[in-house]
């Protein structure tokens, strides 16, 4: 049975291997049912013209077809051996045999031959399907032309060519099917294979990149300590003060990319719960003013908050929202070398409207689509700022709308930025909570 090996370069795997089997099956139970039938039924078995030919083709037949099934089935959960072809072509010369033992052309049965033709298309190979097909008319011509006991009946020439024309067009049909169709089915199902492949390749990057980024935090918070203690404990000359104080920057701003890096993968794992407070949003913008104050000092940028009369609670994770609303003024001071960043607070029907201008470098046109991607960055931006990592807008923006809430933006290059978040208030929520009850 030639080469059985599981794995090995010559293996063909069976496309169709439910369909394979049936028909192998029902091969197999014809075959013995018909040795069967002609052994023991003689009298029932006039369609036979060649009795003996018959019950020895038939009974290869069916030992060819039982331990063919047999490898079958062990083997073609995964794959089927080259043996596919070879059995194909030994089944069409067997069958050729048998057609000939139940009287040739003249036979009732002259399409039977069709079996190995069907039986190898479901390899859906259109190439093989036709090599076979061809070959099974060759030996059903040759059977014609050879066979000299009844070819001076009327209409034998007639019957043989049309089973060879039969079989011509069942051939080149299935063989258009198969490149057509059922090709295309299977392509697609292959594309859909290769989609999981690459969510899984997916998983396993974010994976990796989580547990890189969660060893990292430790060196680099050990290396923020250093240099806080080491800028505390001695009194450093102003160079030396410098190097230290621009160092520790660079530790925090690495500091800053690797936790952001961890959030966008807890975000494509949707592992983050968010907790439901009710805060109030002017205290926490005011904290991330004073947050940034060291940051705006160092610039030549006023920075204004004005807010409406009334209060502006929402219900939200506030450390989570406070990270999302500091990462959009953040970026307002970064990206506005000097003029003017606004904060403004205000109340547009039931929710609650924040906006975030700057009169900073603006955002260009062809970029605008892309600033809420993870990792993108603006050429302009990457001038004024070379530590950032791309994720914050993404970030801020996953936050806002997890918190039922839109972010949007206008912006004009070399001109500024607004930004303007909308949060539903927690009395619109409460309302309308009432209303349900
Ligand atoms: P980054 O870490 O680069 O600041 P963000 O996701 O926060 O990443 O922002 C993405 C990009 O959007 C920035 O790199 C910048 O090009 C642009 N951008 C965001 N806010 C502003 C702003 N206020 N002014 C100009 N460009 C901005």
């Amino acid at each position: 049975m030639g080469n059985v090996e599981k794995g090995s370069k010559k293996d063909v795997p069976v496309r169709l291997p439910t369909y394979f089997n049936i028909v192998n099956f029902t091969s197999f139970i014809s075959a013995v049912f018909f040795f069967l039938l002609v052994l023991g039924l003689p009298e029932h078995s006039d369609f036979v013209a060649e009795r003996r030919i018959f019950l020895v083709v038939m009974a290869a037949l069916s030992l060819f077809d039982a331990l063919f099934l047999y490898f079958a089935l062990s083997f073609a959960k995964t794959r089927i051996f080259l043996a596919v072809y070879f059995k194909s072509i030994l089944w069409i010369f067997m069958l050729t045999a048998i057609l000939y033992a139940l009287g040739g052309v003249r036979s009732y049965f002259g399409l039977i031959v069709v079996f190995p033709i069907l039986a190898a298309s479901f390899d859906l190979e259109p190439k093989v399907t036709l090599y076979l097909g061809s070959l099974s008319a060759i030996l059903f011509a040759a059977m014609m032309f050879l066979d000299s006991r009844f070819a001076h009946t009327p209409g034998y020439y007639v019957v043989g060519f049309s089973h060879i024309i039969l079989l011509g067009i069942f051939t080149f049909y299935l063989y258009s099917i198969i490149k057509e169709g059922v090709r295309q089915r299977f392509e697609k199902e292959e594309a859909r294979r290769k989609y999981f492949d690459l969510v899984e390749v997916d998983r396993a990057k974010t994976e990796f990149v989580t547990v890189v980024s969660h060893q990292l935090l430790t060196p680099l918070s050990e290396l923020r300590w250093a240099f806080d203690h080491l800028m505390e404990t001695k009194r450093w000359d102003e160079a030396v003060r410098d190097i230290l104080k621009k160092s520790n920057q660079s530790v925090n701003a690495l500091i800053g990319i690797v936790r952001d890096i961890i959030h966008v993968s807890d975000l494509e794992k949707e592992k983050i719960v968010y907790k439901r407070e009710k805060a109030d949003l002017a205290r926490i913008l005011n904290g991330i003013i004073a947050e940034l104050r060291d940051l705006i000092s160092a610039k030549e940028v006023d920075l204004e908050f004005r807010e409406e009369a009334g209060k502006f609670f929402v219900y939200c994770d506030p450390e989570r929202l406070r990270n999302a609303l500091l990462n959009i003024v953040d970026n307002a001071v970064k990206y506005s070398p000097r003029g003017k960043v606004s904060i403004f607070l205000a109340k547009d029907q039931t929710r609650i409207r924040i906006t975030v201008s700057d009169t900073g470098i603006g955002i260009p046109v062809n970029d605008q689509q892309r600033i809420f991607t993870k990792f993108f960055r603006a050429s302009n931006a990457m001038r004024v700022e070379t530590n950032a990592s791309g994720v914050g807008l993404f970030i801020a923006k996953s936050i806002i709308e997890r918190h039922n809430g839109t972010v949007d933006f206008a912006s004009e290059l070399g001109k500024g930025t607004t930004f303007t978040i909308l949060l539903p208030m927690a009395e619109a929520e409460e309302k309308s909570k009432d209303e349900r009850r």
